[in-house]
């Protein structure tokens, strides 16, 4: 059987949630999306960036992630409204309810973005285009927002066609259509080419998809590794990589951070690693558990979005064991691209049995597990902040890092994708 998939991705989410439920529910009689306005945190703590932002204000040259500061620069009457996690959530859930009532299969990619499988729908729901539209337009009058929605062959190309002219669009990016619609675009529009991809491209004399279509895929492997073969794949309208796959049941223990500046060298990077890893594995201690696998995800200024996990020797919960293990993907995996916003996830959650002893490591093993444990002991007793690693002091990022929100935790940031070749 074809197959068939459309991408729903909504419209400045936060922004137009936010500005739904103001008008819907509460009665309010300013349309954010109307006017200059964006989505962001505080503008004294570390979410001080802009999360979402209406299209005028993008009309002031005011850009997604870029400081509240910056924003309120380039236009001073800014309207800056705070988010609202959990009417996010909500709005969410509604969505992919909606969704479900047309497609047999759903995979939420993310907490505005989702595909739907419609593979043998057509003698149900007729042309495909026409009923993309037609649910288009029962979000728009049902729930009050609007959505792009890609349809092509492949999860690749309907998630490329949904980020086509915004918003409340139809588009189609059909395997046939790619030459005309695809390769003309410059290669950073391709999923995963970050700065340092496309740097290397470039100098290549690869400009566009077409060009990166049209070149050696031996020799892209030869200058970016597995990245080389993914991002030849994509530009041939492939969808060979492991990102867009769906997890299995995900029973991990995770948590993700977005920094109070961007990230741009490794020591610091490291630091928020071990952050977060601190919350992460007194949750799994606390709970008696143990993960087998921990991946690392970072998001970078343009929200570009990469991740990779690797199984442990042995299952642990092991503040120290589960950093050096995130450390090692995390030198795999990052581009050079300042980051943003990190997490990391562990998963093959098991109950706290036996540790396989390894030879070398048994004495070390020992002394840190005693040493967690001591730590978790003096935290119940005098909170989170009683004690700390060194390394933190008098800096500005947390030592425990993450669980700043719970929407976050709920689907605020891309799931850890199944890595194959691991
Ligand atoms: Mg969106």
């Amino acid at each position: 059987m074809e197959e068939l998939w459309y991408h729903v991705d909504v419209n400045s989410a936060f922004l137009s949630w936010s500005a739904a439920h103001e008008i819907w529910i509460k009665g309010g009689d300013l349309d954010l999306r109307t006017v200059p306005s964006v989505i962001g945190g505080s503008e004294k703590d570390r979410h001080g960036i802009v999360l979402a932002k209406s299209g005028p204000a993008a009309r002031f040259g005011i850009r997604t992630g870029e400081t509240l500061v910056e924003a309120r620069n380039r236009c001073p009457g800014l309207i800056i409204a705070p988010p609202d996690y959990d009417l996010y959530v909500q709005c969410s859930k509604a969505l992919m309810e909606l969704l479900g009532r047309y497609s047999h299969h759903i995979h939420q990619y993310s907490i505005d973005e989702a595909f739907c499988a419609m593979d043998g729908t057509k003698n149900l729901w007729g042309n495909p285009v026409a009923f993309a539209q037609q649910i288009g337009a029962e979000i728009r009058s049902t729930l009050g927002f609007t959505v792009n929605i890609g349809v092509s062959d492949n999860k690749l190309l309907a998630k490329m066609a949904s980020g086509f002219q915004k918003p409340d669009k139809v588009h189609t990016l059909f395997k046939g259509e790619i030459p005309k619609k695809m390769w003309p675009l410059p290669v950073e529009d391709l999923f995963w080419v970050g700065r340092a991809a496309s740097r290397k491209l470039r100098t290549l004399g690869i400009r566009t998809i077409g060009d990166l279509a049209a070149a050696d895929r031996g020799l892209m492997k030869q200058h970016l590794k597995k990245h080389g073969e993914f991002i030849w794949d994509y530009a041939n309208g492939r969808d060979t990589s492991p990102f867009l796959q769906e997890l299995p049941e995900n029973k991990g223990y995770g948590n993700s951070m977005t920094v109070p500046m961007d990230v741009t060298d490794a020591d610091t990077a490291r630091q928020v690693i071990l952050s977060l890893t601190e919350t992460v594995c007194a949750r799994l201690r606390a709970d008696g558990m143990k993960a087998g696998c921990v991946g690392i995800s970072i998001t970078d200024r343009d929200f570009r979005h990469a991740s990779r996990q690797r199984t442990l020797v042995s299952a642990t919960h092991t503040t120290l064991e589960m950093y050096r293990a995130a450390c090692l993907i995390f030198e795999d995996l990052w581009d050079l691209a300042p980051i943003r916003q990190m997490g990391v996830h562990t998963s093959r959650v098991t109950h706290d049995t036996a540790y396989q002893y390894n030879l070398f490591d048994m004495d070390r093993y020992e002394k840190y597990a005693r040493l967690d444990e001591a730590i978790d002991g003096i935290r119940s007793r005098y909170g989170e902040d009683s004690v700390m690693r060194a390394v933190f002091l008098g800096g500005n990022l947390p030592h425990m890092g993450g669980g700043i929100d719970k929407a976050k935790r709920t689907g605020m940031t891309k799931p850890l994708p199944y890595c194959p070749w691991e």
